[in-house]
């Protein structure tokens, strides 16, 4: 079920119906447990898969690259049913806030679509507010340094996909947990999540473009194919 990316890294394949139809979560290795990284949607399917790890591992704690429902969906889960300590980025607190209050975030929504002249929302979309009704255990920040397993990584805030994207690089293997900043067969979509009137793309391109600065041998993505060097990928300039 584990696939070995490092000596350390081990990949968990989440699978769900719906939208995407799977998450890449990440399991690193520490001499207090693994460290998670991301967890899928909410639903039994993905619970029954963690359930699995969970009874076979000790997870020490979880960690998200940002929180998108495939992401955070079993955060609160974790928390509550296993005690796992849940680590989010103060950006992705504030996303978490808004993603709680369901009619403030439809209401975002409609006058956004109203304003841009798009036809009104379907009447029935999911409501997955609860999954962000919880308090994290910790928090990080741009560039903090952070422990996962026993492998220090540096946070690097990488906006676009999500306001409160990171990146997570550890310089010694030259690893970087990419997220869904990167993806090996489709672009990233670059979206107004929460109804607010943003310019995503106008982040996002920067926020490509740095990560030339950290030389990678091996991209884990949140969804599709583990990449190689970036540097390949990446090229060009923003002004
Ligand atoms: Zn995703």
């Amino acid at each position: 079920m584990l696939k070995k990316m490092t000596e350390d890294i081990f990949q968990l394949v989440v699978r769900f119906k719906g939208s995407m139809g799977e998450v890449n979560c990440y399991l690193i290795k520490g001499k207090n447990g693994y460290t998670a990284v991301d967890t899928g949607i909410y639903d039994t399917e993905t619970k029954e898969t963690w359930q699995n790890v969970l009874d076979n591992y000790h997870i020490e704690k979880l960690i998200l690259t940002h929180t998108h429902e495939d992401h955070i969906g079993l955060a609160k889960w974790f928390q509550e049913e296993y005690a796992v300590p849940v680590f989010v980025s103060k950006r992705g607190y504030k996303e978490m806030l808004k993603g709680r209050d369901r009619k403030a975030h439809m209401d975002r929504m409609k006058s956004l679509i109203k304003r841009h002249g798009t036809p009104p929302l379907p009447l029935k979309i999911k409501d997955f507010s609860f999954i962000y009704d919880f308090e994290p255990d910790g928090y990080f920040d741009d560039f903090d340094q952070i422990v996962l397993g026993n492998l220090p990584f540096q946070a690097i805030w990488t906006p676009g996909h999500a306001p409160d994207h990171y990146c997570f690089y550890n310089k010694q293997e030259e690893v970087m947990i990419v997220g869904d900043h990167v993806l090996e067969h489709l672009s990233p979509v670059i979206g107004l999540w929460m109804g607010e009137e943003l310019n995503p793309l106008k982040d996002y391109l920067p926020s490509l473009l740095e990560l030339q600065q950290y030389p990678s041998r091996l991209a884990l993505p949140g969804h599709g194919k583990v990449m190689g060097d970036l540097s390949e990928r990446i090229t060009g300039t923003y002004n």
